[in-house]
């Protein structure tokens, strides 16, 4: 196992990279910390509207007056697989820079999240020689083909949740469909995907990948509102992606969104008890529960309500917290104080709109930062409660007891949120009827996240616009091109002709 302070070469500052190289370091100087000790273990360098300016011009330049978007579908696969190999080389460096920057365990980044920002390139590489047009033939003697054609230069903002695998996915759809990119990681988290693009460099041609970092409110709307860009592929919070896409409304821009969430975790009766509690305590809590996708809106059948809260309970105030680097944590700390305030003010408002306190609540002493929250449990008596309807975003699960099916579809479909809905039950046919009822991009029978990256992920309602996967990644990437081809002369009212041929 990788030791933090002696393994890994930290970057004193981070800076942009444009047209293949860093730019020298200039302008507002941000602070990088480690969660988990609180202590700054780097620096960025924040790109102001000038830098995003330059970046946007060589993502520009890049696709506009180089042979990239029109580069052989094996050439590109080639790129895309060495893309794979740059991650996979680096796992351990990787997944200890995440660990270090997000506190999330190195058991989760180096298990899960950094190989999967590495299958993304793989999975394009094997899928744009898979993916083809569409021909019509409906009108008689013309043929209509449907093609797709790279959409130009793609900005991608990134969170701070899962840094290099949720950004890696956007990279490699944009990539693999031929366009050019400039990338925003969270100013909170720039360390992995400065660290990758940095080893993209052997690889892409100047001007392909750039990246920018800063604030969102100067680097991030600099980017999103300039003229020069085709599309924003977004992920984050609900009202970050509706002020984006306000502006890309002013430049009829393309957006696509991956937002916020608020699932529901549906535990009938009839599940695989000791099962369906594995799996609502990983969904609630990997990732120190702090994922879109998080399933901590349980709601269990009363048959086994008392056993399932009991347990649940138990497991919770079992989990082991501490220094994510540790193979055995299961929780690290949160990213930065304001993570931690949200926690306990969202366990007061649930104690205050009478919500039972089952675990946690509070902040977690004796740690290596004080970012440490203790993971918590409300039992809540609706689904009105605030802690039930808006995305916490931490280790904190909220259970609420059923009786009808019917009852439990209408109050998980309650939420302004749609990003994905789970059902555990043994009954196939139930488990089938809940699943069509529900409001949400995707739905997991039986299993907390597994992802096959030829189905579409992403959000019904406020959780989304868009689909991230095989086709909704080209729907996002590509401009779709009709081209018509008359094969013979076809007669058509013939206009403003002279009276001799008129006749
Ligand atoms: P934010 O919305 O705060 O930020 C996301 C990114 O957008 C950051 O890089 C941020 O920069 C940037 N940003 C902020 N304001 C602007 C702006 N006006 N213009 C352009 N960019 C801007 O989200 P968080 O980073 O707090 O991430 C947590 C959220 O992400 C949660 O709501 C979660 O549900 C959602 N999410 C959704 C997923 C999905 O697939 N649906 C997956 C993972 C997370 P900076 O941080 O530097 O301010």
């Amino acid at each position: 196992m990788l030791i933090r302070t002696s393994d890994l070469t930290l970057p004193d500052a981070i800076t942009s990279f444009i047209d293949g190289d860093f730019v020298a370091a200039s302008g507002h100087k941000i602070d990088v910390i480690d969660p988990a000790t609180g202590k700054v273990v780097s620096h960025l360098y924040e790109a102001d509207a000038a830098e995003v300016d330059a970046a946007v011009r060589a993502a520009r330049t890049a696709f506009d007056k180089t042979d990239w978007p029109h580069l052989q579908i094996a050439e590109r696969q080639k790129l895309m697989m060495a893309l794979h190999d740059c991650i996979m080389d680096n796992l351990d460096e990787l997944a200890a820079l995440e660990t270090l920057n997000t506190g999330i365990p190195l058991a989760q980044t180096k298990g899960m999240h950094v190989p999967r920002a590495a299958q993304n390139f793989k999975f394009f590489a094997e899928t744009i020689n898979q993916l083809g047009g569409e021909v019509f033939d409906q009108e008689p003697d013309v043929t209509s083909f449907v093609t797709h054609e790279p959409l130009g230069v793609c900005v991608l903002i990134g969170p701070w949740n899962m840094p290099l695998g949720l950004t890696a996915m956007k990279i490699a759809g944009a990539l693999a469909h031929g366009n050019t990119c400039v990338v925003k990681p969270s100013e909170t988290t720039p360390l992995t995907v400065a660290r990758f693009i940095e080893l993209s460099r052997d690889v892409l041609p100047a001007g392909v990948l750039n990246l920018v970092n800063g604030r969102g409110h100067v680097t991030g709307t600099s980017l999103s509102s300039h003229a020069g860009i085709d599309m924003v592929s977004f992920t984050g919070g609900t009202k970050t992606g509706a002020a984006i896409l306000t502006s890309l409304a002013t430049g009829i821009k393309r957006p696509a969104m991956e937002l916020g969430g608020k699932s529901a975790n549906i535990i009938f009766d009839d599940a695989d008890f000791d099962y369906a509690l594995d799996g609502a305590i990983f969904s609630s809590f990997m990732n120190n529960g702090q994922m879109c996708l998080a399933g901590s809106r349980i709601f269990v059948q009363r048959g086994i309500a008392e056993r399932f809260i009991a347990v649940f309970t138990e497991r919770t105030q079992n989990l082991r917290m501490g220094d994510p680097f540790d193979q055995a944590t299961e929780i690290g700390p949160m990213i930065d104080r304001a993570q931690c305030a949200r926690m306990l003010q969202y366990a007061e408002s649930g104690a205050e709109q009478s919500a039972t306190l089952l675990a946690g609540g509070k902040m977690a002493l004796g740690y290596g930062s004080d970012l440490f929250v203790e993971p918590t449990v409300m039992l809540a008596p609706d689904n009105d409660l605030a802690i039930c309807q808006e995305e916490i975003f931490g280790p904190f699960a909220t259970i609420q007891i059923f009786d009808e099916e019917e009852d439990v579809i209408a109050r998980a479909n309650a939420s302004d949120f749609g990003l994905v809905g789970y059902v555990w039950s043994e009954g196939l046919t139930r488990a089938m009827r809940v699943a069509k009822a529900l409001r949400t991009g995707t739905v997991l029978i039986n299993t907390p996240i597994v992802r096959d990256l030829r189905t579409g992920f992403g959000g019904y309602k406020m959780s989304g616009l868009g689909r991230e996967g095989a086709k909704g990644s080209r729907a996002m990437f590509t401009e779709e091109k009709a081209t018509i081809i008359a094969q013979q002369k076809r007669s058509f009212p013939r206009m403003g002709l002279g009276p001799a041929e008129r006749k």
